[in-house]
């Protein structure tokens, strides 16, 4: 805490603060952190708490060196203030000791049922669980969180953070239903039967891209998005190490270089594999993983190819043999595993089992601006990453709280309409 409050004190709280303009959620930097140097934990936290509901989430795994942290001014004097740091400080200590608790509003505004339980999923329920809708959450995973459950590695968001945070999100009276599938247990239709006003659909980009080059489908090459839930269920105890597709000692080859090649491949470090080199088609500049992610990576002994790309994988053996273009030259590399980590579309379980709700031609779902966030089809609505949003936590979170308000007005309108009917 004295760590954090003199942390808190170097803010200059500036009168045009660049931090909250480098905040997709608008979050205001300075006012709870001007509370935290006083402090005032449990107001930082009610500050906070009016524009995110991810908080531990987001002090976590934001890209702050591209976003709050990126725009603060004593950083181009000198170090920037540890915004990501003091917000993960706060909302840990806030759980911790139950410091703010959010009133229970009525819920008399009408009915949403929400598909998905990652950033977006959670996000639009929270908004209107604090504004009176009687929200219930559908899941098709075991647990919810999406991504932040069975994605992101443990080591960089511990699970149990996650789940305290969906559990202050059920004290707003959200329900949420695990291990349904919307699409194949019920689907859209059956919803709006069961009397929901309004359906939103945060279902993310689960089906992972394919490599269409010869060799692909060896069953050495994995998915990374299956690889790291793998890992997940281990580290929860719920499979042995063998079930983890990679072994000890191991030559492992992650293609690609977002957030999700970087963790697989420190994942596969951590397993104890021999060696992880991580090839990329472009050079270092552009790709997408953070810079610090880099870094970790490096230090933990992950290796790089740049400017290289895999030609072909051949068995050879009990091993593979990669043909590799690199920088022109060709390259035959031997390993054991291939990771493959190069992105993920929307999954058409949804839009293929029912009417109405048109896609673009890379299946992300179209959605209007009047009211914001509606598909097509009336009163289904999509947002964060299945609506082709910029793939991170906290744009999810940002475009989700628009949507949210965007299904509050559509309900309120046919509520009004109908009472006028009744007349
Ligand atoms: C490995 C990895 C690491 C990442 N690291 C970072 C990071 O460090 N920082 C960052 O900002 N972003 C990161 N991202 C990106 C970020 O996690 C996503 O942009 C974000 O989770 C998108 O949120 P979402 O709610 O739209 O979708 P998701 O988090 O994908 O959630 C979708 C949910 O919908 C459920 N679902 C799907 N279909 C159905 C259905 N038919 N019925 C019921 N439920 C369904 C899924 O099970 C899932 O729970 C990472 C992504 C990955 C894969």
């Amino acid at each position: 805490m004295a760590q954090a409050i003199a942390e808190a004190k170097r803010c200059l709280n500036c009168k045009v603060p660049q931090c909250r303009k480098g905040c997709p959620v608008g979050n205001d930097i300075p006012a709870w952190i001007h509370e935290l140097s006083m402090g005032n934990i449990g107001n930082a936290m009610s500050i906070i708490n009016t524009r995110s509901n991810l908080p531990a989430v987001c002090g976590r795994v934001c890209a702050h060196e591209r976003q709050c942290e990126g725009n603060c001014v004593l950083g181009k004097k000198g170090s920037h203030i540890n915004i990501g740091r003091l917000e993960q400080f706060v909302a840990d200590f806030d759980t911790k000791m139950r410091l703010t608790r959010c009133a229970i509003v009525q819920k008399n505004r009408g009915r949403v049922a929400v598909i998905g339980s990652g950033p977006a999923g959670l996000t639009v329920a929270g908004e209107l669980a604090r504004t009176g809708f009687d929200v219930e959450i559908f899941e098709m995973e075991p647990q919810p969180g999406g991504v932040l459950m069975f994605g992101i590695p443990e080591y960089r968001l511990p699970k149990d953070i996650v789940s305290s945070e969906i559990d202050k999100i059920c004290q707003l009276g959200v329900r949420i239903n695990t291990g349904v599938t919307i699409g194949s247990d019920i689907n859209i239709d059956q919803l709006f039967e069961r009397g929901f006003d309004a359906i939103f659909m945060g279902t993310g980009t689960g089906k992972p891209k394919k490599l269409s080059i010869p060799g692909i489908e060896n069953d050495k090459v994995r998915q990374a998005i299956y690889f790291l839930r793998r890992v997940g269920l281990y580290n929860a105890g719920l499979i042995c190490r063998d079930e983890v597709p990679v072994s000890e000692g191991d030559t492992v080859f992650v293609i690609g270089c977002g957030n999700t090649a970087i963790d697989a491949a420190r994942s596969a470090m951590r397993l104890g594999v021999g060696k992880v080199t991580i090839i990329y088609h472009r050079d270092i500049e552009r790709m997408s993983a953070l810079k610090a992610e880099y870094n970790e990576a490096v230090d933990e002994g992950v290796e790089f190819m740049w400017n290289s790309s895999v030609k072909a994988i051949a068995a050879n053996g009990s091993a593979l043999e990669l043909t590799v273009d690199e920088a022109g030259t060709e390259r035959t590399l031997y390993g054991q595993k291939v990771i493959l980590a190069i992105g993920s579309r929307p999954a058409s379980r949804i839009v293929s089992t029912t009417h109405g709700i048109e896609v673009d031609e890379n299946g992300y779902v179209i959605t209007r601006d009047i009211p914001y966030g509606m598909t097509t089809r009336k009163g289904v609505f999509a947002g964060g990453d299945v609506a082709g949003n910029q793939a991170t936590v906290v744009h999810a979170m940002s475009n989700a709280k628009e949507v949210a308000a965007g299904i509050a007005t559509y309900v309120d309108a046919i509520k009004l309409m109908q009472a006028i009917d009744k007349r």
